[in-house]
């Protein structure tokens, strides 16, 4: 677990190139004026009780017991000071990977940072605005919401909930209509106070019980055999929507999706694990 900790970590570090999981082409129209293609507003979605004193819930993973379910998970990292690199030409999107997850027919969860959507609003409101996938938060900055999180820069505890803010509001300007209500922290490095500072957002955070380690990774057979080996039903995978710095995760998508269908699982988006979990409203 040490070695894939810290292995996620340098991937965050690094995660100015981390983008998020661009929409092929980004040809949607402007998301303000897309209200009418936009999805039927969902439902409220399923969320976590909060914890004693209202702390924000965390979700690892669904029921180990209702069935043969998986979450496909991407975040799209970008930091707050990439921009430059951009700029340059470092994509920090995956438009093959999409495309993948839309041949394959894979409902997905993408966890977007405000500053990805900054850089590619044309893909982040196709995302939006398609029902295959859900978008959620990745904070704006993807600064880290503890003290030592794989060195990442740190948001101020004062900072926390304005950055979450700033993030909703970000993905809005660039045009999904429906971010849910799920956040997962920067490294996935949380504590109470990160947990508290969220208290009273309404979100629930999410991690994962599944490492893929796909972040840097030059050998995509080892991502697939690290993603089969740990999926159990309910299991929350994370995994990188980036070219530049999770190169292998559209062939490791390929492969994965149809093995893990011939075991019998079933892709779901975290909000139906969510809404499994028992205590989801
Ligand atoms: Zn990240």
């Amino acid at each position: 677990m040490i070695p894939r900790a810290r292995h996620l970590l340098a991937v965050c570090l690094l995660g100015a190139a981390l983008t998020a999981c661009g929409a092929a082409g980004g040809e949607r129209p402007a998301p303000a004026a897309s209200r009418v293609s936009a999805p039927p507003s969902p439902a409220r979605p399923p969320v976590l009780a909060p914890g004693p004193g209202g702390l924000t819930p965390v979700f690892e993973h669904g029921p180990r017991t209702r069935g043969k379910t998986v979450a496909l998970t991407f975040d799209a990292d970008m930091t707050a000071d990439e921009g430059p690199r951009a700029a340059s030409g470092e994509h920090f999107d995956n438009p093959g990977l999409i495309d993948a997850l839309r041949t394959l027919k894979v409902p997905a969860t993408v966890f977007m940072t405000g500053r990805w959507a900054d850089e590619y609003p044309a893909e982040a409101a196709a995302l939006g605005h398609d029902p295959q996938f859900e978008v959620a938060n990745h904070s704006w900055s993807h600064y880290a919401f503890t003290a030592d999180c794989y060195g990442l820069p740190t948001v101020d505890a004062d900072g926390m909930r304005a950055d979450v803010q700033r993030a909703y509001e970000s993905l809005r300007a660039a045009g999904v209509p429906h971010a849910m209500p799920y956040f997962r922290f920067p490294g996935g490095c949380y504590d109470q106070r990160a947990l508290r500072a969220l208290s009273g957002l309404g979100v629930t955070a999410v991690q994962w019980d599944v490492v893929s380690g796909d972040a840097f990774a030059t050998d995509a057979d080892a991502v697939v055999k690290q993603v089969l080996d740990g999926v159990k039903p309910g299991s929350v995978v994370v995994m990188h929507c980036t070219r530049s710095a999770a190169p292998t995760t559209e062939r490791v998508v390929r492969t994965v999706v149809p093995e893990l269908r011939e075991r019998g699982y079933r892709f779901v988006k975290v909000s139906e694990l969510i809404g499994q979990a028992g205590n989801g409203r």
